[in-house]
């Protein structure tokens, strides 16, 4: 069997350096090339390893879908770049793996119809490590059990969205599991504006950016005399890489839009 050819948009990033790297190191897949307006005209090695690998990035996806023909397109970008991304991969028949979070409701709409459209699969996962699929899994568990619920989560500074994508899936299938809106007592006073948060469904959900923290999520369940915490927290971006290189593997099997990493473990 062929290796996979893989194209990876972000390779400048935090994640997209990581990811890079990853697809290099594994025996079945090809890294074709790498986009990232950043990096435009570097040497991709030096970016992602120090080491000159003889691959140029690419400032556009456009031309480097053209030039190097990928099977997979995997995207580590940013909120504003993820949906323009997919349409120019998936209009040219390329499946998609997809980490970028903050893509809005409607953007979900427009891929399951570009998807449909080019008949073409793609992967989204607002969380690829194990450990977060898990922690949603527990909380859609415990949600039927409980009236009040709390998502909070903590990322680095650099994140540029909020809540994080793993809070709001979080959120989304907590409120799903749930059927009806969780208890949410109003505050009488409110001496700081946005100290409650915001909300979901009755659902909490409070967001904190700081130094020191790679991405952590805890979710607060409260009855009558206890409460119940589930906790995940990541101390490497190298946890993600397992699910990522699953979802490579994978994508071009499924059909049509698949969210969630859970749903093709
Ligand atoms: P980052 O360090 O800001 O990297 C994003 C990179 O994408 C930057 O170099 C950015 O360049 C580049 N970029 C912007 N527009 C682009 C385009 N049109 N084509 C190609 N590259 C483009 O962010 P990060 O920490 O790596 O995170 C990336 C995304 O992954 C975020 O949405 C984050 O929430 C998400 N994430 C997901 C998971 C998961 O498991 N699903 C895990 C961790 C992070 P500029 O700096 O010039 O904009």
């Amino acid at each position: 069997m062929s290796n996979i050819r893989v194209l990876v948009t972000g390779v400048c990033g935090r994640m997209g350096r990581l990811v890079t790297e990853t697809i290099r190191g594994e025996s079945d897949m090809l890294l074709v090339a790498g986009v990232d307006p950043t990096g435009a005209g570097s040497d991709l090695g030096e970016i992602t390893s120090g080491r000159t690998s003889g691959m140029t990035v690419h400032g556009e996806l456009a031309p480097a879908i053209a030039g190097s023909n990928p099977q997979v397109m995997v995207d580590f970008t940013t909120p504003a770049a993820v949906l323009a991304n997919l349409r120019e991969a998936l209009s040219r028949k390329v499946a998609c793996v997809v980490g970028t979070t903050g893509i809005p409701e409607a953007g979900f709409d427009e891929i399951t119809r570009l998807c449909d459209e080019n008949d073409t699969p793609a992967v989204i996962a607002p969380n690829f490590s194990l450990g977060a699929v898990l922690m949603m899994r527990f909380a859609a568990e415990a949600a039927s059990r409980y009236d009040y619920a709390q998502v909070m989560e903590m990322h680095h500074p650099d994140k540029k969205d909020a809540p994080s994508g793993t809070a709001m899936r979080t959120a989304k299938l907590i409120a799903e599991a749930k059927g009806k809106r969780m208890e949410s007592p109003p505050p009488t006073h409110v001496e700081l504006p946005g100290v409650m948060g915001g909300e979901l469904g009755g659902i909490g959900v409070h967001a904190a950016r700081i130094e020191g923290v790679v991405a952590d999520q805890k979710v607060l369940f409260g009855g009558v005399g206890e409460t119940l915490s589930i906790e995940h927290r990541t101390t490497g971006r190298e946890c993600f890489m397992p699910g990522m290189l699953l979802a490579v593997r994978q994508v071009m099997d499924q059909k049509g839009l698949v969210v969630g990493l859970e749903n093709i473990l």
